[in-house]
């Protein structure tokens, strides 16, 4: 017997980023219109965070950049490609995205959710499969917990498997939906702390958040969504310190 030759990346793994742009994007469900032209750059490398009040079409958006939505107008360019023209599997393997609940497959373990893109969208070979999935959960600190299923793990746990998920499909950009909202406060450190430390790895990332010290620490820049659109964005020392725009004013006010 031949062991296959399994090529893993090494858990230090410099990313290698890739830009992200939304122009004058507008989403309408029905007769309402969501997003009434939002623009966002998420430079190659950098971090984006996304804040604003709910409802004010953060996750729309960000389901847009990954092709999840299909927007009425606008384009979106992925290393400055239009993606309009790209095979929806191939964007969305390009664009990873973690969602607030997980959205883990119950009935299979840690190792089998990951492994499912690689097999069937990737078509790897099995071993392969199992070798990427261990290195990815060695790489969020789950070594131990590939043969758990979801409701054996607590939710810091699951969110470390959903992201060990997204980056086993080597996405040259990754989005965050307010993966920490769901978690038990202690828990929410680890992982914005996994995210600081894949921003710190060179990935190009569009983060959604209310953690607003995370975005202040993180981000190269902050966008203030409201309505449908960005109302004002720049570097969180201007976003949080010196914002222009009242109705970003009165946010911080609520949130700070
Ligand atoms: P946020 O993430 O900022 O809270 P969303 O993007 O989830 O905002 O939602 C923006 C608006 O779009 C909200 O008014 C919401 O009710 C509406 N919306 C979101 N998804 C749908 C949908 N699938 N069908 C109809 N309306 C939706
Ligand atoms: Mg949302």
């Amino acid at each position: 017997m031949t062991t296959p030759d399994v090529v893993v990346p090494s858990p230090s793994h410099r990313y290698e980023g890739t830009s992200l742009e939304a122009r004058d994007v507008r989403m309408r469900f029905g007769p309402v219109e969501v997003l009434r032209g939002a623009d966002l750059l998420a430079p190659a490398g950098e971090v984006v965070c996304v804040i604003g009040p709910s409802g004010s079409g953060k996750s729309t958006l960000l389901r847009c950049l990954n092709g999840l939505e299909t927007r009425s107008a606008g384009r979106i360019l992925l290393g400055g490609e239009d993606t309009s023209t790209m095979d929806i599997n191939v964007l969305r393997q390009r664009v990873g995205m973690v969602f607030q609940h997980f959205n883990l497959f119950p009935h299979k373990t840690a190792a089998q959710n990951i492994m499912l893109a690689l097999r069937h969208v990737k078509k790897m070979p099995q071993e392969q499969a199992e070798a990427i999935a261990r290195q990815r959960l060695r790489d969020v600190g789950l070594a131990d917990r590939a043969g758990h299923r979801p409701t054996q793990l607590s939710g810091g746990q699951q969110q470390r498997v959903a992201i060990a998920r997204a980056l086993a499909m080597e996405p040259q950009v990754m989005l965050f939906d307010e993966v920490t909202s769901a978690l038990d406060p202690e828990l929410v450190k680890g992982i914005l702390q996994l995210m600081a430390d894949l921003a710190r790895g060179g990935m190009t990332m569009v983060v959604v958040t209310h953690e607003m010290g995370f975005a202040r620490k993180v981000a190269d820049t902050v966008v203030f969504m409201d309505a449908g659109v960005v109302v004002e964005s720049g570097p969180p020392e201007q976003i949080f310190d010196a914002p222009s725009s009242p109705r970003l004013k009165t946010f911080l006010s609520q949130v700070l």
